[in-house]
């Protein structure tokens, strides 16, 4: 990069580093998102969240990357009043009726974009908040009024790229941003067991298998294995039949740093086949 170019950069971070207030250092989540059902369910997994929303300073701003949002090319989410996206089908009107109108932050999506130097990433002015996203910070944030925005997976991406574009977030905990993934760790819908849907903490063998392994993995701080999740045999397979569920968790575990201690909560199997395991890492 010429030096008039890194000049340029280096402007660019100490406007973002002004923007955005210092904040003691925000703890990451990676949250088990589960069904959306979980929106208007009253149970334990959404008292998690609730709870893990009580445990934490009130951010500037939430910064998620849902599952549910992949695009060739990393985006972040830059219009003022994201809308509320019902990206289902097949349930009840009640869910289609939620709404939440967390305001956006155009300010934090440059700031984003700013202060990665891996890819460029694009403003998107077009998605919103999708369920991965409002589902759970709906629980956290109730009254809607801490801005979100959401940042897409890149799906022609491997997950060593996920990882180290999500350490470039890291100083955004410093920030007052609050970084959130949410997926979930073990999904894998066409081996759900929909007669036992009502059943908490029932899990397929290989369920418990690779969900074991993986909590093993992030205690150990392997995170090699966790990266080379499709070398991890069958169980793994099963647990991960598609990235996108699990990518998330890569961004989350990137943002750890030495001083950080992992809490697991929410550590539960839905279905046979879905863990709701969530973490967070303070
Ligand atoms: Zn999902």
């Amino acid at each position: 990069m010429p030096i008039a170019g890194i000049a340029m950069k280096y402007k660019e971070l100490s406007q973002t580093v002004q923007s955005f207030s210092n904040t003691n250092k925000m703890p990451v989540l990676f949250l088990g998102h589960g069904s959306p059902m979980n929106a208007i369910e009253e149970n334990e997994f959404v008292a998690g969240f609730r709870k893990v929303g009580k445990e934490i300073d009130k951010p500037q701003a939430v910064l998620c990357i849902s599952a549910h949002w992949e695009t060739k090319g990393t985006y972040v989410t830059a219009m003022k009043s994201p809308r509320t996206i019902h990206d289902f089908g097949g349930f009840p009107e009640a869910l289609f009726d939620v709404q939440y109108p967390a305001p956006g932050s155009p300010e934090l999506a440059k700031e984003t974009k700013n202060i990665i130097t891996k890819t460029d990433i694009g403003l998107d002015e077009k998605w919103g908040l999708d369920h991965g996203a409002w589902s759970v910070i709906k629980h956290m944030y109730p009254e809607a009024d801490v801005p979100v925005i959401q940042m897409s997976l890149n799906y022609s991406q491997p997950p060593q790229y996920h990882f180290e574009l999500a350490k470039e977030l890291a100083m955004l905990r410093e920030k007052g941003v609050l970084i959130v993934g949410s997926g979930n760790m073990v999904h894998n819908l066409r081996k759900v067991a929909w007669n036992r849907l009502n059943e908490v903490d029932f899990a397929y063998d290989w369920a418990t298998e690779a969900s074991d392994k993986m909590k093993k993995f992030i205690t150990e701080q392997d995170y090699r294995s966790l990266i080379n999740y499709t070398a991890q045999g069958t169980a793994f397979k099963l647990a991960i039949p598609t990235p996108e569920h699990y990518l998330p968790l890569l961004y989350t575990l990137a943002l750890r740093d030495g001083k950080d201690e992992v809490q697991i909560f929410n550590d539960k199997a839905v279905a046979g086949s879905l863990t709701m395991t969530s973490l967070k890492i303070s």
